[in-house]
């Protein structure tokens, strides 16, 4: 396991709950627009956190923080994922996952041994765009098929979400993404805000708020619940 960062707060990961954020690092996509760079592409180049000094710190924090967001990178590819949610949750805490949804099975193991509360997982695109905006041009969209048909299954609390980038995104992605969720209840499209430390340095931007809202109402003929999320 490959604790790479810790925010000891956030508000706004880890719906209705008082949490803190651990970065895994490590990452099977290279989204050009991955805000994470250095997790994907040189894991281990920041100063790694051992697990004792996280759960040192959240066993100081018991009463005061009530969740735990776990996210990447892509923390479903550690085999030692679920011995950590363990000790996370003998210590009284929720825990969220953010997963890009390649590893339907693993999702599956974690929930159904209720080591997981809250799932949220990106949407990259519509489906015949997946590869070219997950960086990965031989990707197989079945296991992402996969998991997108096990959270619609309602197993576990969850959203889906997709970071809306220029020129990766066209209206024929929200099109197709809306026929695919069709019957969520939470899907939000987020705005790209470009961190300076990306997996493509260059080319890539935000769409202005009103073509954010062109977007989402495509999304709402299928899913009427979908809304923008990080857009002024
Ligand atoms: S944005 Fe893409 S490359 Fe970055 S961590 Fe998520 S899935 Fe991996």
């Amino acid at each position: 396991m490959s604790i790479q960062g810790l925010q000891k707060l956030t508000l706004l990961d880890f719906p209705g709950r008082v949490a803190c954020t651990v970065f895994l690092d490590g990452c099977n996509f290279r989204c050009p627009f991955c805000h994470n760079a250095s997790l994907v592409i040189e894991p281990g180049r920041q100063p790694a956190i051992s697990e004792e000094e996280l759960l040192t710190f959240l066993k100081k924090r018991q009463g005061v923080l009530d969740g735990v967001c776990v996210t990447g990178g892509e923390p479903l590819l550690w085999p030692g994922l679920a011995q950590l949610l363990k000790k996370l949750k003998q210590l009284g805490y929720l825990v969220k996952l953010d997963t890009n949804g390649s590893r339907p099975e693993q999702l599956r193991q974690l929930v159904e041994q209720q080591l997981v509360d809250y799932v949220a997982m990106d949407i990259k695109a519509a489906p015949e765009n997946y590869a070219r905006v997950a960086g990965v041009p031989q990707l197989d969209l079945v296991p992402i098929q996969q998991s997108v048909a096990f959270l619609k299954s309602g197993a576990v609390e969850h959203e889906f979400r997709t970071t809306v980038v220029c020129p990766l995104h066209t209206e024929q992605d929200f099109v197709q993404i809306g026929e695919w969720l069709r019957g969520e209840q939470r899907y939000f499209l987020q705005g790209f805000v470009d961190s300076g430390e990306l997996v493509q340095a260059q080319g890539l931007s935000a769409y202005t708020k009103e073509e954010m809202e062109g977007f989402l109402a495509l999304v709402q003929r299928q899913v009427p619940g979908a809304a923008l999320r990080g857009i002024d």
